[in-house]
């Protein structure tokens, strides 16, 4: 099965403790000195924290494993083992992070600086010098550090975007957001992420986030048994207004509107409660200016042409009223 983009797995590895130590103290004249075995220091962590300036887990295709430092062992003359340092993973804001062993959530971390321990460093072992007692004055009993702690992790990033655009495949989602987000040349240029074939999401400087996704392509996918619905369920629950893109100049636009409708109700019959916007595109193609659509719905609708550019400013406005409203 194909993975999304913004889903990683992970090994991670905290640091050994250090080991305590076993000595005596060598002094002139003191034939056999006293225990003055330091304890070692513990390992270090591995943590996970936010970093709000990062998009994507795209980081963790090339580097897999993280080990935090191990403890040093503690020394003669009571000398304590340093602690071994953490090691601090960055992800962006909204990753989930999960126990693959146990199939636990070990965190959902949504705020700055968010932070979660993953993995704990060994306890440090302690010396002989901490064994001695009026009974056992050379005591020859010491601790070794404990094994840090050792788990694989999945991350997955919760794609969090304002606005969906369904449609069927040729209708001009990808042509659409490209001109939405003009700035880029090309789009698949970054931020724009392409989670899959048929799914992905283009973050706009000053405005809002677009996921964009292809209906029929996603059921398809999911008859195969793939599971993509509910990762595109996923996905598209979290936008607050759906843009329904139709091909103008398709003969059956009217029945695919219909088809979208139905097969996201199949979904979940809550997806159609959301605000939506109907789109009719490529009116650059059509002979006659004064197209008419009757497609008996309610919805607040325009007429656009990706390509030329033609009713995107309408098409923006009516986005922002009905993001508006939703808040
Ligand atoms: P998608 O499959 O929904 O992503 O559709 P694309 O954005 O790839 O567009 C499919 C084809 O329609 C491409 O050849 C586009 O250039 C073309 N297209 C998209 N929007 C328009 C438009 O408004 N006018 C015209 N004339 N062609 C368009
Ligand atoms: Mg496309």
């Amino acid at each position: 099965m194909s993975k999304f983009i913004d889903y990683a797995e992970i090994g991670v590895k905290g640091g050994d403790g250090g080991s305590g130590c076993l000595s005596f103290r060598r002094e002139k004249y003191v034939p056999k000195g006293g225990p003055d075995g330091g304890d070692g220091g513990n390992g270090g962590d591995v943590i996970i924290q936010v970093d709000q300036h990062l998009g994507t887990l795209l980081d963790f295709k090339y580097k897999r494993y993280y080990r935090a430092e191990n403890g040093k062992s503690g020394k003669g003359k009571n000398q304590q083992g340093k602690k071994g340092n953490d090691v601090v993973i960055k992800v962006p804001p909204g990753t989930m992070v999960k126990d693959l062993e146990k199939g636990k959530l070990l965190s959902d971390l949504v705020s700055e600086d968010q932070l979660v321990v993953v993995a704990k460093g060994g306890k440090r072992g302690r010396g002989n010098a901490y064994f001695k007692t009026p009974t056992e004055k050379s005591p020859r009993k010491f601790e070794n550090g404990q094994k840090g702690e050792q788990k694989r992790l999945s991350l997955e990033l919760k794609v969090l975007a304002d606005v969906g655009i369904v449609g069927y495949p040729n209708s001009g989602k990808s042509t659409l957001l490209a001109k939405l987000s003009q700035a880029r040349p090309k789009i698949d240029d970054y931020p724009f992420t392409t989670l899959h074939p048929n799914l992905g999401v283009v973050k706009m400087k000053n405005y809002h986030s677009f996921i964009l996704a292809d209906i029929p392509g996603l059921i398809q996918d999911a008859h195969k048994g793939k599971g993509l619905g509910l990762e595109f369920l996923r996905h598209i629950q979290r936008t607050k207004v759906l843009i329904f893109l139709l091909d103008a100049t398709s003969p059956d636009f009217k029945e695919q509107f219909h088809t979208l409708k139905k097969e996201m109700r199949l979904f979940d019959p809550g997806l159609l409660k959301k605000k939506a916007i109907l789109v009719l595109n490529k009116i650059d193609l059509l002979t006659s200016r004064r197209f008419k659509i009757n497609l008996n719905s309610q919805l607040p609708r325009c007429r656009i042409s990706a390509l030329t550019g033609e009713g995107l400013e309408k098409l923006l406005k009516l986005l922002d009223k009905e993001l508006k409203r939703e808040k």
